[in-house]
């Protein structure tokens, strides 16, 4: 941004900016004048008043008078004020003269705080006027015309001028939930459950009764949802031959067990998806999740404690 430096020099710093500051605010005031800002700087630095601000902006440039690590004498705020000595003062030109410039001269200063909030990672809330230091109705024509109104041609520059974010990787689409249907044998085939989330269809079976078979499948084609693969552990016996998903299995209604004969393990795995999957013991409580495939693993290797007959199952596919 281009600023035109036309300094105080430091033999009138002790009239016009006696002391250090660190700023914190940003002050905006209107001249009440037709000058332009080369003329109004050369005016304040050339005169022996105890008055004085930063920056004087008018439709064609942005002129500097003072440093901004020196304070000013614009807020009427006294000698401790926070407008006069922790403000960046900044009066905008051309409020008594041709609307037209003057609001060009609002659209650069709106412009210039822009750049000087975004330079010192200021919010917006860092813009006074000189109204809130001291009362004066200053900027007059700025707050005729509305102050909300100039706060947001400073917020619109800040949009325009932020750099664009970070272009966002295109989101890859979600793979589709694979459900698995599924139902147990007890005194007869109970009903299908899918998956287990569905509160009236909780699990496969009901509590109390010994399940003696289960069958399952994946619900969809199976290029999309893949398919099942499962055996079970007869109660002092051992584990069944391996059965391959209800519907995609060419024999159709196979499922996995000895109708009459108590199951206590449950193995399932999924060519699609991870299978996650438990059993709730009879007379006990649901077991731990498993996802492995693995009668040597009896962690997580299948579902059950052989020895103790199963009267419930769950099964997901995440
Ligand atoms: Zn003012």
């Amino acid at each position: 941004m281009k600023i035109v430096k036309m300094l105080c020099p430091q033999n009138k710093w002790n009239i016009k900016c006696p002391y250090e500051m660190n700023a914190e605010y940003i002050t905006v005031h209107n001249t009440a004048n037709n000058a332009s800002a080369r003329a109004e700087i050369s005016y304040m630095i050339g005169n022996n008043n105890e008055v004085s601000y930063h920056v004087a902006v008018d439709d064609i440039e942005i002129v500097q008078g003072i440093e901004f690590n020196r304070n000013t004498w614009n807020a009427g705020d006294g000698s401790k004020g926070n407008g006069n000595r922790k403000s960046i003062s900044i009066e905008i030109c051309h409020s008594t003269g041709d609307i037209e410039k003057f609001k060009n001269a609002e659209k650069l200063t709106a412009k210039y705080i822009a750049y000087l909030l975004k330079e010192r990672n200021w919010g917006i809330d860092k813009i006074k006027k000189h109204q809130d230091w001291s009362g004066k109705y200053c900027p007059h024509k700025t707050l005729d015309l509305g102050w909300d109104r100039f706060i947001n041609m400073v917020k619109a520059e800040l949009n325009g001028t932020t750099p664009q974010p970070e272009p966002q990787p295109t989101p890859q689409p979600q793979p589709q939930k694979i459900d698995v249907k599924y139902q147990v044998y007890v005194n007869g085939w109970l009903s299908d459950v899918i998956n287990y989330n569905d509160t009236a269809n909780g699990y496969a079976g009901v509590y109390g009764k010994t399940i003696t078979g289960l069958r399952a499948n994946t619900v969809g084609d199976e290029n999309i949802a893949g398919k099942l693969i499962y055996k079970v552990h007869t109660l002092n016996g051992e584990w069944l031959d391996e059965v391959v998903d209800r519907e995609k299995d060419k024999n159709g209604d196979n499922y996995a067990g000895i109708l009459g004969k108590t199951i206590d393990g449950v193995m399932i795995k999924a060519t699609k998806g991870t299978v996650k999957y438990r059993v709730h013991i009879i007379n006990g409580s649901w077991l731990p999740w498993v996802e492995g495939y693995d009668a040597n693993n009896s962690i997580n290797g299948y579902a059950g404690n052989l020895g103790h007959a199963i009267d419930g199952i769950q099964i997901e596919i995440v």
